[in-house]
């Protein structure tokens, strides 16, 4: 056939439009949108045809046209943004969103997304009142301090604390905790950017108090002191105890604030969580502010949380700033029901990632038990599947030394090659994020709720 008789052969939009799969499609969607997607299906085949590709493919789509169209609407549709399931035994991924939110904190997060709130608004008084106060109170209460505040995310807090309480003067940050997070939060930079001027003291391994004693001057803002959250260092090092640097800065009349990072709020050393600071005893050691993560180990939504000192709160709430990186109605939903879970005492229970941390071996390897009994009727005979004992991570730069004992499903097959079945499941629906050891695909339940379960057993079937 000639190129123009291919041409011929293609139906007119018009034409297409009338048609059955078209006619359901508009009553989903508007007659608009799908004139709009059949112009782009057919310019697609027009395309092939103009390249010159092979006819026989060309006939194809053209008698397959309106199972295009379909899938092309389906897919045009379809959000950027999906749930996946994580196998990885990561609990805190910072790549598939960190923490997963309590179900009551999902239930605020519905009920303050459809309706009217008394965001700023003092129900009793009838009159205007302050975002802010949302969630400080629990706060206060939880970390025995005297006031509280919420921005978008840590590295805002971060930011905020340095531009209202040292933007043109000098900030003591010791050498050893001039860390990098992720990727693109860097203390230095984001240091300059707040108008602060760094003062490195010490080394990587070794800062002393007499360090930072030496380098407190009038032009000192504040001390800084830094959770490296991330990393060790091991071996020769020295850093003063909290207490110390505390007193010494009293001494000095020089705030001290820490960036904990996570800012742990409950006790987890029976999972082996040991050596990352909670911010109640920071606080009570002497630090006059503390920031932390909202969807770290706190496990609720993205967000940061500045705490301390009434009297340096005060400024923070009033920077201009203030309101640009201030946070939304459904991030108080979803935090105030999240410390909710705290001061109940259910955190445990309730907050999954906490509920996670403290997730057992041996509770993990019954339910890794009954989805293989699931699952081995329907894999194919050259898959093999087995338990492995193996060990999740904490994740999100929490805890980088602590090793959570786990039961891990493995899949290894003779004939396809570990990558390949780990691509598979990652490429399905839902995604199945899974990591690939020593030639084999391993699936870790920590990370996986019980309800995605029979999605799991689906997509690992379907290998
Ligand atoms: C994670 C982290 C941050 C950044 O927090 P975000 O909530 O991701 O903005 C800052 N400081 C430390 C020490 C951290 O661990």
């Amino acid at each position: 056939m000639t190129r123009e008789t291919l041409y011929r052969q293609l139906p007119s939009v018009e034409e297409l439009l009338n048609r059955e799969t078209a006619v359901r499609l508009a009553a989903q969607t508007s007659r608009a949108f799908v004139a709009a997607e059949t112009a782009r299906v057919l310019a697609s085949i027009r395309a092939m045809i103009s390249r010159g590709e092979d006819e026989r493919a060309v006939v194809e789509a053209i008698d397959k046209i309106d199972q295009l169209l379909e899938r092309q609407v389906v897919a045009d549709l379809r959000p950027s943004l999906a749930p996946v399931i994580n196998a990885t035994g990561v609990i805190i991924h910072t790549n598939l969103g960190r923490a997963l939110l309590s179900e009551s904190a999902v239930r605020a997060v519905v009920a303050a997304a459809r309706s009217y709130t008394n965001l700023e608004y003092d129900v009793a008084a009838g009159k205007r009142s302050r975002r802010d106060l949302h969630a400080a109170r629990l706060l206060a209460e939880l970390l025995g301090c005297e006031a509280a505040t919420v921005v978008n995310n840590n590295a805002a807090a971060v930011f905020l604390i340095l531009n209202t309480l040292a933007a043109g003067r000098e900030v003591i940050v010791s050498r050893g905790e001039l860390v990098e997070i992720g990727g693109s939060f860097r203390i230095p930079e984001i240091m300059r950017r707040s108008g602060a001027l760094l003062r490195e003291i010490g080394t990587t391994n070794k800062t002393k108090l007499s360090d930072y004693q030496s380098a407190i001057s009038d032009n000192t803002a504040l001390v800084l002191r830094v959770h490296p959250s991330n990393y060790r260092i091991i071996g020769f090092t020295e850093r003063p105890a909290l207490e110390e640097l505390a007193a010494l800065a009293r001494r000095a009349r020089v705030p001290l604030v820490e960036d904990l990072g996570s800012g742990l709020l409950t006790e987890l050393s029976d999972c082996g969580v040991r050596d990352e600071p909670k911010a109640r005893e920071s606080l009570a050691a002497g630090a006059d502010l503390v920031c932390f993560s909202g969807d770290k180990l706190l496990g609720g939504p993205q967000a940061g949380i500045i705490a301390g000192r009434e009297e340096l709160i005060r400024p923070i709430r009033s920077n201009p700033l203030m309101r640009v990186l201030r946070v939304d109605k459904l991030t108080y939903a979803a935090l105030e029901a999240t410390l909710i879970s705290y001061k109940k005492g259910k955190e445990r229970e309730e907050i999954p990632v906490i509920n996670m941390i403290a997730a057992r071996r041996d509770d993990i390897e019954r339910r890794a038990r009954k989805l293989a009994r699931r699952l081995r009727p329907r894999l194919r005979a050259e898959l093999e599947l087995k338990l492995l004992a193996g060990f999740s991570v904490v994740g999100g730069g929490s805890c980088p030394e602590v090793q959570l004992p786990t039961m891990l499903l493995a899949l290894a097959d003779r004939q396809v090659s570990p990558n390949s079945l780990e691509e598979k499941l990652r490429l399905g629906e839902p995604p199945v994020i899974a990591r690939v050891e020593k030639d084999q695909v391993l699936v870790d339940l920590r990370t996986v709720l019980p309800e995605q379960e029979p999605a799991l057993v689906e997509a690992m079937a379907r290998l």
